[in-house]
């Protein structure tokens, strides 16, 4: 049996980032529409959709197309997921820092809080303002 699958998926693409990240939304989907009795039928079926896209990916055998989608959603990824880290970090920061954005080239720069009117001089146009830290 095992080796039954192992011949079957010869050549053929297999399981991606890309195709977690499908399985991820799909459940959801169909998560969120057992709350919705028959109104979630369009959300079930989209989920149930993703599931079959995801094995006719994982089954195809046009293993360079597949891997340029799973690098183009990787892309996307980790712009959005780099959004969100940086953002969760300036949160952190905010409590012992303040961060200020150059008025001449918009550099992010951290000063730390309590030190009452700083002159601030940037670290990349050496511009220097004044700020309350
Ligand atoms: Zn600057």
């Amino acid at each position: 049996m095992r080796e039954k699958i192992i011949r079957f998926m010869q050549g053929r693409y297999g399981s991606d980032k890309l195709s977690n990240f499908m399985l991820i939304i799909a459940f959801i989907l169909i998560f969120v529409s057992m709350f919705l009795g028959i109104n979630g039928f369009i959300l079930s079926g989209l989920g149930l959709a993703l599931v079959v896209l995801t094995y006719v990916r994982m089954f195809s055998r046009n293993v360079q197309k597949r891997y340029a989608e799973n690098q183009a959603f990787l892309k996307v990824y980790n712009k959005i997921k780099g959004f969100f880290t940086r953002q969760l970090g300036y949160m952190k920061q905010r409590r012992t820092h303040h961060i200020y954005s150059c008025p001449n080239c918009k550099q992010k720069l951290r000063v730390p809080r309590g030190k009452g009117n700083i002159m601030i001089t940037c670290s990349k146009c050496h511009t220097q303002f004044k700020k309350r830290s």
